[in-house]
């Protein structure tokens, strides 16, 4: 085993106790488009410090296609889904290889986890996957997770490995999800200055990270600035901690652990209940929707009483569900309103329609709105 870095103080506390770490593409890559072993290096080490402090790390890494980039050479006729098909398959081992050795050096095992989006759209797959990381946790075990890039070529992808990590945060119930990136966190661009600061946090109660992003300057897609924000407000909702910060900076973990002030932080609110935050993360997963009428949205959204969705205030049903299945609730001008859990199937719902004093389609307690 190696000795702890010098470079890096002792850290009395550390902020959290169990954190992800997202890294992306852009952080672990050199210019070439090659791994950086440096950098790996300093990631891999500072994780090792934070895990000998007590700090259990889910560590979610991107970079599979870019490791595939300098190994394969591919002809410019192959598809983009075959292009990284091939490259996410090859890039990946070399990828998760560099990391089992650099950890190896601190006597750290770590494991391969790849998902697909659609692995979490059943309650019970997505219990399994739990169970799984909550496993190689209690064994010590640094679990690594990847999109299963060389088989989720559908609408069923991940936007991005950012919406993957928030999955994971959000599921494993962690104190804090570190997002590094290449750049130093938020920038105040709304008044398009040339020299932007970094913004040091923002009080999702009192302000929404829109105010800070120039409209149309923004970078929307895999990997953008713009949805790194909404994973950390979600996330914020749900009271864990977002960092956003640059993952090539020395000491980075360390510094956010430590309680410096640096990147973006996003301050949590009250914590959600379990059921809540799975259903929160359906978008795109669900299997039907209803329509509600007015008076139903607002009674759903009353601060003062916790109320379930009820027939009488449904208007119409979209699609084929059946109990237990992800239904998105819409509005009167089907605008998407929230997410939950179909007591009952959709002929069912068909049948009820508007009757008073039937059980709820969507109990509370499986009943998530967007703000
Ligand atoms: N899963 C992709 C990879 O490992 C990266 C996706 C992302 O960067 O968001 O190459």
């Amino acid at each position: 085993m190696r000795a702890v870095n010098p470079r890096f103080n002792p850290m009395p506390k550390p902020l959290y106790r169990k954190v992800v770490v997202k890294v992306g593409t852009n952080v672990i890559t050199n210019d070439k488009g090659e791994l950086d072993l440096n950098i790996l290096d300093q990631l891999v080490s500072q994780i090792a410090e934070l895990r000998k402090l007590g700090v259990e790390v889910l560590l979610v890494s991107s970079g599979a296609v870019g490791a595939g980039l300098s190994l394969v050479r591919l002809p410019s006729e192959l598809s983009p889904v075959a292009s990284r098909q091939v490259l996410s398959s090859t890039g990946q081992i070399r990828l998760i290889n560099t990391y089992a050795e650099l950890f190896e050096k601190w006597g750290l095992t770590i494991a391969q986890i790849l998902v697909t989006k659609s692995d979490f759209r059943d309650r019970i797959h997505y219990l399994n996957i739990r169970t799984c990381l909550a496993s190689l946790l209690e064994q010590k075990i640094i679990p690594v997770v990847n999109e299963n890039d060389a088989v989720s070529v559908t609408e069923l992808m991940f936007t991005d490995n950012d919406e993957l990590s928030g999955m994971i945060a959000s599921m494993m119930q962690v104190d804090a999800h570190i997002i590094l990136s290449h750049v130093d966190g938020l920038f105040d661009m709304s008044h398009g200055e040339k020299n932007p600061g970094v913004i040091s946090s923002i009080d999702i109660a009192t302000e929404h990270f829109h105010q800070y992003i120039k409209p149309g300057k923004s970078e929307f897609g895999r990997g953008g600035m713009l949805t790194k924000c909404h994973i950390a407000h979600k996330l914020a909702r749900f009271g864990i901690t977002v960092h956003i910060a640059n993952g090539q900076t020395p000491g980075i973990l360390l510094d956010i652990l430590g309680g410096k002030t640096v990147g973006t932080r996003f301050i949590p609110q009250k914590p959600v209940h379990g059921r809540k935050r799975w259903i929160a993360h359906s978008e795109g997963l669900e299997k039907g929707a209803v329509i509600i009428n007015g008076g139903a949205e607002t009674a759903l959204r009353s601060p003062e009483r916790a109320n379930s969705l009820l027939p009488v205030g449904i208007v119409s049903v979209i699609g084929t569900f059946f109990k237990g299945d992800i239904i998105k609730v819409c509005s009167e001008n089907k605008k998407a309103i929230g997410y939950g859990m179909a007591q009952y199937g959709s002929e069912k719902t068909k049948e009820l329609l508007g009757r008073k004093g039937e059980k709820p389609l969507i109990h509370y307690d499986y009943l998530y709105l967007m703000p």
